[in-house]
């Protein structure tokens, strides 16, 4: 088989130096490009041809072996001549990716992302999870390569060289995806049957999932390689889990602190004493001092949220003094009447003495009405 003119291909002189060729290279590539025209079978080889003769004229010891066989009578095959698809990538190497082109053969899976939401007290003291969700998984026949097992590998699919995209119309036109390959650029010879080909399938998945003590809302925990599988050799995706801390009834975080906002009756708060008060472990009992004012805060050492050095934060407790906003016994409002008799007479608030004498006459006045 005798080689081709190279020359002639590039337009070049027998004479042409190193930045003639590249340049003459880059012209007829250019012009002959698969992405400016992707059904032109002629373009392709004039394409590929030219990639040719530059890995040879480019090169000084294959361009001087050539230009010796070119002088015998069969001429001698030096190299294996260029793919239409290798030649992109002599042409992509050199003058980089001038068409805009994604090369789409290997490709990373998708990430799969969960929220898994929980209560405060498990997001607090640390807790484990099962999850489970139907998603998409690598297929366990073909383990995910979409090839039957023993068939042939995928191969770069011809009609958009394995760019997954093809080009209608002139230069300024748009990229669709290449149907013959679903956009993939590679094509099953011999599809996995119990995936067709596609390497996915959809399935039950579960997950353990473990919480340390003082996870946040909002956390992220990433378990590497668990998305979807990558296709043609690319790497698996992650799962995404997110938590979600759902609200508590009486505490809320700050920090390595929690905060409840406790409600007491005056009375209560007058007199003192041990009160019921919610922690994150449960119940437990707390001192209240006599005649405590509302908006107080008292602390609870320790039943805050636990941290990595085995310490753990405190609970505040803000109290707000509750007045009864309807009397329904008698009894009741017959002991506060007594109870503000009682305060009249004995003034049990300091520095309001006057406010009760002045309250005292504003009741005689209205008895004598
Ligand atoms: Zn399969
Ligand atoms: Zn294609």
């Amino acid at each position: 088989m005798a080689r081709p003119d190279y020359y002639a291909i590039l337009g070049v002189a027998r004479s042409a130096d190193e930045s003639e060729i590249k340049r003459a290279y880059r012209r007829v590539a250019l012009e002959s490009h698969p992405d400016r025209f992707p059904d032109d079978d002629e373009a392709h080889e004039r394409f590929r041809e030219a990639s040719e003769a530059y890995e040879v004229l480019s090169d000084p010891l294959k361009r001087a072996r050539y230009d010796s066989s070119r002088l015998l009578p069969q001429g001698l095959d030096l190299t294996k001549p260029p793919t239409v698809a290798t030649a992109r990538e002599i042409f992509g190497n050199m003058f980089g990716d001038v068409f805009g082109n994604r090369r789409h053969k290997r490709r990373k899976g998708r990430d799969i992302r969960y929220t898994l939401t929980v209560t405060l007290a498990d997001a607090v003291l640390g807790s484990s999870h099962t999850i489970s969700f139907e998603g998409r998984g690598a297929c366990e026949v073909c383990e995910g390569s979409g090839t039957e097992p023993g068939g042939r590998e995928a191969v770069e699919c011809p009609n958009c060289a394995g760019s997954g995209e093809v080009k209608t119309g002139g230069l300024f036109s748009r990229r669709s995806k290449c149907g013959r390959c679903d956009g993939l650029g590679m094509i099953q010879q011999d599809p996995c049957a119990a995936c067709r080909g596609r390497g996915i399938i959809r399935s039950q998945r579960v997950f353990d999932v473990r919480l340390p003590p003082g996870t946040t809302a909002g956390t992220e925990k990433v378990l590497r390689g668990q998305g979807e599988p990558g296709r043609f050799g690319g790497e698996p995706g992650d799962l995404r889990i997110t938590v979600n801390v759902k609200p508590h009834q009486w505490l809320e975080r700050d920090g390595q602190n929690l905060v409840t906002k406790l409600p007491l009756p005056f009375t209560r708060a007058a007199l003192g004493g041990k009160i019921p008060v919610p922690t994150i472990d449960g119940w437990v009992d707390m001192e209240v001092p006599a005649g405590v004012q509302s908006g107080a805060k008292l602390r609870l050492r320790g039943k805050g949220v636990p941290d990595s050095r085995g310490g753990r934060g405190d609970q505040y407790v803000e109290l707000q003094i509750e007045t009864p906003k309807q009397l329904d016994g008698t009894r009741t409002k017959e002991l506060l009447l007594e109870l503000d008799r009682a305060m009249q007479r004995e003034p049990v608030l300091p520095g309001h003495r006057e406010l009760l004498a002045a309250l005292a006459a504003h009741d005689g006045r209205k008895h004598k009405n």
